[in-house]
């Protein structure tokens, strides 16, 4: 009697099994679509890598977040899309609020995601961390003068920072993450004290206030770190000229630590492909994937058996914020309402 034959004997759990294991990757069927709001080039070879190891075909549409989330929302069960990417905590909960995405449970997916970093309930997941600090002007500023963000509203800042505007989730998320440590009243009289402390109104991104610094128009900004990294690695001379004007500040080291916050992902409500979307987002967060999904953004890996770059690691470690995430989302109304009380543009 062949093996073949045998196999046919056992029970039929074993043979599918059997089969899965004896069948090559290209033939295993199905395929995955992904909205995502994280460019094509951030993405597509771990997309790469998954279809090769899998045969998953995977399909890729790329946008602005709003708009994404807003086809999620008109297309509701007729929606081609399984899985959507995104960055932000306020975002990833926008769009669990607008009830697009669906919760799930793996245990993958716990293991190597940290509580703080995804959704309580599992409606979304973090898939890299980015980290909001001080950067100054090294000429001017000394690091010593530097030590929480709570301090950036005394009147000696007067005229010295440099700060994107409260349309920016961000910093909408920053306010969030403020009011859960420290209650609104008191996140109020902050940023009444941050406004007075701008040297001008609010304009441009992160980018340009990294640039402001480099020009002399203030000597303090908050920003995502993943932009002063990739205005040092740019081709641009005048913008890689600019960050190395720029150093990083760790504040709150002795309180609640460095705001941080994730792009991540959630399985969408009516996915037709439920368990592929389900396999991609293990897939991202497995170790394999994770150095290389952080890496390319300048973002820290979510998994923490994974280290973060050499361009992170010359910034040096610091504390991060243990707060949920999710808070950020949950108090983002209260945020947006805050700083325009406070008169930030
Ligand atoms: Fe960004």
């Amino acid at each position: 009697m062949s093996n073949r034959l045998q196999s046919r004997t056992l029970p039929s759990v074993c043979c599918v099994l059997l089969a899965s294991l004896l069948a090559p990757p290209a033939l295993a069927d199905g395929e995955v679509n992904i909205y995502s709001a994280r460019k094509e080039d951030l993405i597509k070879p771990l997309l790469d890598d998954f279809s090769q190891q899998t045969g998953i075909t995977v399909n890729l549409v790329t946008g602005k977040e709003t708009e994404l989330l807003q086809r999620l929302q008109s297309e509701g069960i007729n929606t081609p899309a399984d899985l959507l990417l995104t960055s932000d905590a306020g975002r990833l909960t926008a769009a669990r609020q607008a009830q697009v995405l669906q919760t799930i449970q793996s245990e993958a997916l716990e293991k190597h995601i940290p509580a703080a970093y995804r959704d309580p309930d599992g409606y979304w997941y973090g898939l890299s961390v980015r980290a909001r600090p001080i950067l100054y002007a090294k000429d001017r500023i000394k690091p010593t003068a530097l030590s929480t963000y709570e301090d950036l509203a005394a009147p000696r800042w007067k005229g010295k920072l440099c700060v994107r505007s409260s349309d920016s989730i961000y910093n909408q998320s920053l306010v969030a993450g403020m009011i859960a440590h420290h209650g609104e009243a008191n996140t109020e009289t902050w940023a009444k004290g941050l406004v007075a402390n701008f040297a001008r109104s609010p304009k441009g991104g992160d980018r340009d206030q990294i640039k402001a610094i480099a020009a002399g128009e203030c000597d303090l900004t908050l920003a995502n770190t993943y932009y002063l990294g990739g205005m040092l690695t740019s081709s641009d001379q005048a913008e890689q000229q600019a960050a190395t004007q720029v150093a990083v500040f760790w504040p709150d080291a002795k309180t609640t630590g460095v705001h941080v916050n994730v792009s991540g992902a959630g399985v969408t409500a009516h996915a037709k492909n439920r368990d592929n979307a389900v396999k991609l987002l293990e897939f991202l967060a497995s170790d394999q994937a994770q150095r290389w999904y952080a890496d390319v953004n300048n973002e820290y890996p979510v998994n923490p058996a994974i280290p973060p770059s050499a361009t992170l690691k010359a910034w040096g470690a610091f504390k991060a914020d243990t707060l949920n995430v999710a808070k950020l989302g949950e108090l983002n109304a209260e945020a947006i309402k805050l700083m325009d009380r406070a008169g930030w543009k």
